[in-house]
C-alpha cells in the first residue's frame, strides 16, 4: 500500500523509542486529519528544542506497553484526542479509549499533557480530551501540563499554537533542557524526483486511496482504504428555484457486496477542481507531471509516505492534499522562508507569529477570508515555496459524509444522498466552491446505452442512527434542509414494514425550508406518503414566506401535547441537520414540553432528555 510500515514496526514501540533514543510518544485519536497533523507538528516542535519524538496511532500499537515509557530518561506522552459524533472516540482510538476505561493497567508516573480537538457547536464539546485528561489522572498519571482544547467552530489553530507555546518551556523546565528555539525548517520527508525513464509506470499512484491498482482491480470487501467505484445513476436538481442547488444523486451498489441500514453514512472521495491544480501549476512555474516520492526522514515511522507514492504533482495536488481549506500557521511559517521580498517575508511572519496582532490579523486575513494556497500564493508575489515542500505540509485530502436518504429495503443495490451545493463569496470577494459538491454536481449519469457512467469512490461507514427496534414505536423526525435526508430512509422502511402489514406506529415528521416554491425538497414524495397514511404527520415550517420565522422548533412548542404523548409512549426522537443552532434549539424545545406536560422541574427535565439519549430514543445526526 501507499502507506507502507517499516521493517521495525513490528518491533514494539518503546524498544523503537530507546534505539533511536526518543522520549516523547505523541497518540492522536484522529478522524479528519487534523489531530494527526497536529502530531506531526508537536514532533517537530520537539527536534526545535533538541529532543526526539514518535508519533504514534493507538490502533497500531501495544498500548499495554505503555507504562514502559517510564524507563525512557525524560519521557512524556502527548495526546491529540478529537472527539468525534456524540462524544465518542475517533475510529483510531476506539480501542485505546476502551481500553482506559478497563483501567486495569497502572501508569504510575507516567508524564502526560492532552491537547483535545473538539467542536463547541456539538452537544459533547471535547469530551474526549476530557475523559483522556482526566483518566490517566485516575491510573497515576502525572499531568505535565494543563489539558489544552480546540474549537474548530472558532479557530483551532490559534488554540493549538496558544496550548503547545505554554507546553514546550514547561517540558523544557522539567527536563532541564534549554528553552530555546533551534529556527530552521525541519524537512519530515526526503524528496526524490525521478525521470520518467526511471520508473515502471506500472508502480505509479494515480489517486487511489491506499492500494495501488485498486480502482482498476476492484475487490471488496470495501472501506476506508478500498472504497467501491460506484457508477452514478441518477443526479437530479431538488430546488426548484432560488439560487442554491441541491442534489439528489442514487450511487449504483449492484455487485458490492456493500450492505446498508437507513440512518448510515456513505463517505465520498472527492477530486480537487482541476483547475485549481492547473493554476498551482502555473503560479509556481511546474511541469505537474513531473514523477516523485517523499520518503519519511523517520525510518521508524509506520508512515512511509506523506500519501501514496510514486506519484507526479498532478495527481498528489488533485487527489491526495487538500487544497482549499485555509493555511494554517506552520505552514505560513515554513513559506515565509521563500519570500524574496522582504515585505512579504514580515508579512508571513506576522500571520504566523503567537503575538496578539499575529493572532488577529491571520483570523482576519486568512480565516475569515477563507484563504486557500492559491488565494495567498496569489497575494504573495514573491513567496516561491518549492512544491515538495508544499506536497509535505499540506493536510491529506479527506472523504466527506453524507446521510444515507434511501432504506435497503427499497433499494438494495443504491445508495442515494442528498447534498446542497457549497459556494459562497468571501469576504475579500472572490468565490469558494465546496470540493466535494462542485465535484458531484458534474457527475451526470450518460443516457447512452453501453457508455460507462460516471462513477466516485464511496464506502458505507455504520451510525448509530438507527430507527426503534420495534417499529410499533412512534419517532419523530426533526430535520429541516438537508437534515431530511436520513428520515427519506426511515420512512421507506416504515413503508415497507406497513405494505407488509405490521402495526407501524405514529411516524410524524418536522420539516423546515425557506419557501416552498423553492427549496421544500421531496415535496411530492412526502406529500404522498401522508395521503397513504406512512406519514401520520407532515409538519412544515417556511421561514421565508411569511413576515415573522417559522422553525421546525416553533412547530414543536405548538405540538406540545402530541409530542409528549409519542416520548411517553416508547416513542424515539430524532434529530438531523444543522448542529450549529438548530439542534440546540429542538433539544431545548423537547425539555420545555417535558417539563410542562411531564410534571418536572428544569434539572429533571434536562436529567430526563440526556437518559433518552442513553437509552438510543433521542439521537441527533448533526453536522456544522
Ligand atoms: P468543502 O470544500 O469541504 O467546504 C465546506 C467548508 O467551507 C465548510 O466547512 C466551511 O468551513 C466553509 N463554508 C461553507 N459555506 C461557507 C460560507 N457561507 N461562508 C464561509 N465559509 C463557508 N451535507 C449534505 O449536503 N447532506 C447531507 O446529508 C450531509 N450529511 C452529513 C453527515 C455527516 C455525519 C457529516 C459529518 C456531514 C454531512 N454533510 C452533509 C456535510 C458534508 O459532509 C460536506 O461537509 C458538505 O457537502 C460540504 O462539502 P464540500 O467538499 O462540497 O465543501
Ligand atoms: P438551510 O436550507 O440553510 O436551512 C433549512 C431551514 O432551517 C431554513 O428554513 C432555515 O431558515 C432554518 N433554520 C435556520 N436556523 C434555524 C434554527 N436555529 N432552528 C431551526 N431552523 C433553522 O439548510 P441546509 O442548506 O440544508 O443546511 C443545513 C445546515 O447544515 C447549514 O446551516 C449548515 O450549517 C450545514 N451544512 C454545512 C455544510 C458544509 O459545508 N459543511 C454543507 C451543507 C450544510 P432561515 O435560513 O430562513 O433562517
Amino acid at each position: 500500500t501507499g502507506i507502507q510500515r517499516s521493517a521495525s514496526f513490528e518491533a514494539g514501540f518503546i524498544a523503537r523509542m530507546k534505539k533511536a533514543g526518543r522520549n516523547i510518544a505523541i497518540l492522536y485519536g484522529s478522524q479528519t486529519g487534523t489531530a494527526e497533523e497536529f502530531a506531526g507538528r508537536l514532533a517537530k516542535d520537539a527536534q526545535r528544542y533538541g529532543m526526539k519524538a514518535l508519533v504514534l496511532d493507538p490502533e497500531e500499537m501495544n498500548i499495554d506497553d505503555l507504562p514502559q515509557l517510564t524507563e525512557i530518561e525524560n519521557s512524556l506522552v502527548i495526546f491529540c484526542m478529537a472527539t468525534y459524533g456524540e462524544g465518542d472516540p475517533t475510529d483510531n482510538a476506539q480501542d485505546f479509549y476502551d481500553w482506559l476505561q478497563q483501567g486495569e493497567t497502572k501508569l504510575n508516573g507516567l508524564r502526560y499533557a492532552v491537547f483535545g480537538l473538539g467542536n463547541k457547536t456539538y452537544e459533547h464539546y471535547n469530551l474526549m480530551g476530557e475523559y483522556v485528561d482526566r483518566r490517566m489522572a485516575e491510573l497515576g498519571g502525572d499531568r505535565v501540563y494543563t489539558l489544552g482544547l480546540g474549537d474548530d467552530d472558532t479557530n483551532i489553530e490559534e488554540d493549538f499554537v496558544t496550548w503547545k507555546e505554554g507546553l514546550w518551556p514547561v517540558v523544557c523546565q522539567k527536563f532541564g533542557v534549554e528553552a530555546s528555539v533551534e529556527d530552521g525548517s525541519f524537512r519530515a520527508y526526503t524528496y526524490i524526483k525521478y525521470d520518467s525513464d526511471e520508473i515502471d509506470p506500472n508502480t505509479v499512484y494515480k489517486g487511489e486511496v491506499a492500494r495501488l491498482h485498486s480502482y482498476k482491480n476492484q475487490r471488496p470487501p470495501y472501506d476506508a482504504k478500498n472504497p467501491y467505484l460506484s457508477p452514478v445513476i441518477v443526479n437530479k436538481e431538488l430546488h426548484k428555484g432560488g439560487d442554491r442547488s441541491c442534489m439528489h444523486i442514487e450511487f449504483n451498489i449492484t455487485g458490492s457486496r456493500m450492505r446498508y441500514e437507513a440512518g448510515d453514512h456513505v463517505a465520498v472521495y472527492p477530486t480537487n477542481n482541476v483547475e485549481m491544480v492547473e493554476k498551482i501549476g502555473k503560479r509556481l512555474n511546474l511541469d505537474l507531471d513531473t514523477l516523485f516520492t517523499l520518503n519519511n526522514v523517520d525510518e521508524d515511522s509506520s508512515k512511509r509516505h506523506p500519501f501514496p507514492c510514486p506519484t507526479t504533482f498532478r495527481t498528489a495536488l488533485t487527489h491526495y492534499l487538500d487544497i482549499s481549506h485555509p493555511l494554517r500557521t506552520n505552514i505560513l511559517h515554513e513559506f515565509a522562508e521563500y519570500c524574496s521580498d522582504e515585505k512579504d517575508k514580515e508579512f508571513l511572519n506576522l500571520l504566523s507569529s503567537a503575538t496578539p496582532e499575529g493572532k488577529k490579523e491571520y483570523q482576519h486575513w486568512v480565516m475569515d477570508s477563507r484563504r486557500h494556497l492559491l488565494a495567498i500564493l496569489d497575494e504573495v508575489p514573491s513567496c516561491n515555496p518549492p512544491i515538495d515542500h508544499i506536497c509535505e505540509l499540506l493536510p491529506r485530502l479527506q472523504a466527506r459524509y453524507y446521510s444515507i436518504a434511501s432504506s435497503p429495503k427499497e433499494h438494495s443495490n443504491s445508495i442515494h444522498i442528498c447534498a446542497v451545493v457549497v459556494e459562497y463569496k468571501t469576504l475579500d470577494g472572490r468565490t469558494n466552491y465546496g470540493v466535494a459538491t462542485n465535484w458531484l454536481k458534474n457527475k451526470i449519469p450518460v443516457p447512452a446505452e453501453g457508455v460507462p457512467q460516471p462513477t466516485v469512490p464511496i464506502y458505507v461507514r455504520k451510525s448509530q442512527f438507527r430507527l426503534p427496534f420495534k417499529v410499533s414505536h412512534p419517532v419523530i423526525m426533526v430535520g429541516p434542509g438537508t437534515g431530511l435526508a436520513p428520515f427519506i430512509g426511515f420512512i421507506q422502511d416504515r413503508a415497507f414494514h406497513k405494505r407488509n402489514g405490521k402495526d407501524v406506529g405514529k411516524t410524524i415528521l418536522y420539516f423546515g425550508c425557506r419557501k416552498q416554491s423553492e427549496d421544500f425538497i421531496y415535496e411530492e414524495l412526502l406529500e404522498d406518503w401522508k395521503k397513504e397514511g406512512v406519514l401520520t404527520e407532515l409538519n412544515l415550517a417556511f421561514s421565508r414566506d411569511s413576515e415573522k420565522k417559522v422553525y421546525v422548533q416553533n412547530l414543536i412548542e405548538n405540538n406540545k401535547q402530541s409530542v409528549w404523548d409519542v416520548i411517553d409512549n416508547h416513542g424515539h426522537i430524532y434529530v438531523c441537520g444543522d448542529a450549529r443552532h438548530m439542534a440546540r434549539d429542538v433539544h431545548d424545545a423537547i425539555v420545555d414540553i417535558v417539563c410542562e406536560c411531564g410534571g418536572k422541574t428544569h434539572q429533571q427535565a434536562v436529567d430526563f432528555v440526556k437518559a433518552l439519549m442513553n437509552k438510543g430514543r433521542y439521537s441527533a445526526d448533526v453536522w456544522s
